[in-house]
């Protein structure tokens, strides 16, 4: 079985950054530390920190008085901000630098008086923290059937923003029902899905077609890993989502000549080294080359941490 690897794949940037937070914080304060929300979405990766005595939280609510918290790379909103300065909490913000992008554009447009149609998933951890940051001026839309619900008219100053980890294909049928509804609309200042998204889908895109399957490494709540599998199935090719090579299903197998082998932006990479051990080990594979692709991007650790970093030391 021939086994191909895309490239890029894996850890973005702002992934590495939120990561490497948290590690920084454990030298720097240690324990207890707080993290509110996974750091990023991926379950090996929150059970490791979670195991060097890490605690995660959906609520500032549980952390106690003057804890040090970190905030996850999907970023949050004002009001939780508030709530752990409230409690007097040392606070760490991790969130990608990317998704502070979109979020200081909803603050412009709606200074200026747009009303922002969100391309995004409700309910997402970076929906929210958005949608948290002008309440007032944020519609969610998720569809072009949603589009076609929305109250604004032709007169509206209108603007859009998306998700970061949206698929290109799926936010574009959007925004062309927001363009046709309202040729208004204004875009934003510059692409908000980042660029390690469409690498990763660019390159499933490339070679999804060409192989019997995909297997995609990325945890079920990963916007990016599931846009990943969604892409590869839209092509025509089978795809499965797994946390790691003990998720494997023999029965994949039955007929399969050759595999792709893909990961989210927040799957650490040796859980692709393990699974294409397997399948090397269990299937006959054998890797075809892939050049590896160098996204050149890099993100410092967060101020607060640094400043922090600088009182210890
Ligand atoms: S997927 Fe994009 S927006 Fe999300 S953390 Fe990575 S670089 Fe930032």
């Amino acid at each position: 079985m021939k086994i191909l690897l895309a490239s890029p794949r894996g850890f973005c940037a702002g992934v590495n950054m939120a990561i490497q937070t948290v590690e920084e914080a454990l030298k720097v304060v240690g324990r207890p530390l707080y993290v509110y929300h996974e750091i990023v979405h991926n379950r090996h990766v929150v059970e490791n920190f979670e195991a060097e005595g890490v605690t995660f939280v959906d609520s500032i609510d549980e952390v106690p008085a003057n804890a040090t918290v970190i905030f996850s790379a999907h970023g949050v909103s004002p009001a939780v901000r508030q709530a752990a300065k409230d409690r007097g909490c040392t606070m760490i913000d991790a969130t990608c630098p990317l998704v502070t992008k979109v979020h200081m554009e909803a603050v412009r447009y709606a200074r200026q008086g747009y009303k922002i149609l969100l391309v995004g998933h409700a309910g997402h951890d970076e929906v929210v923290g958005t949608v948290g940051e002008v309440p007032d001026a944020i519609t969610i839309v998720e569809s072009p059937e949603d589009v076609e619900r929305l109250p604004f008219t032709t007169d509206d100053k209108l603007a859009y923003l998306t998700q970061t980890t949206l698929s290109m294909d799926d936010a574009n049928r959007v925004i062309s029902a927001i363009r046709a509804k309202y040729p208004q609309v204004k875009d934003p200042p510059s692409e908000d899905i980042c660029y390690a998204t469409t690498n990763r889908q660019d390159a499933v895109r490339a070679l999804a077609k060409g192989v019997d399957l995909v297997l995609v490494v990325g945890s079920k709540n990963s916007s990016n890993s599931v846009r990943l599998t969604e892409i590869s199935e839209t092509d025509g090719t089978p795809a499965h989502l797994i946390d790691d090579k003990s998720e494997l299903d023999p029965a994949w197998f039955v007929g399969v000549n050759s595999v792709l082998v893909t990961a989210g932006a927040s799957a650490p990479e040796h859980l692709v080294q393990e699974l294409i051990d397997e399948l090397q080990a269990s299937y006959e594979g054998v890797i075809e080359a892939s050049d590896a692709v160098d996204e050149g991007m890099h993100f410092n650790l967060p101020v607060s941490l640094r400043i922090l970093r600088d009182q210890v030391a």
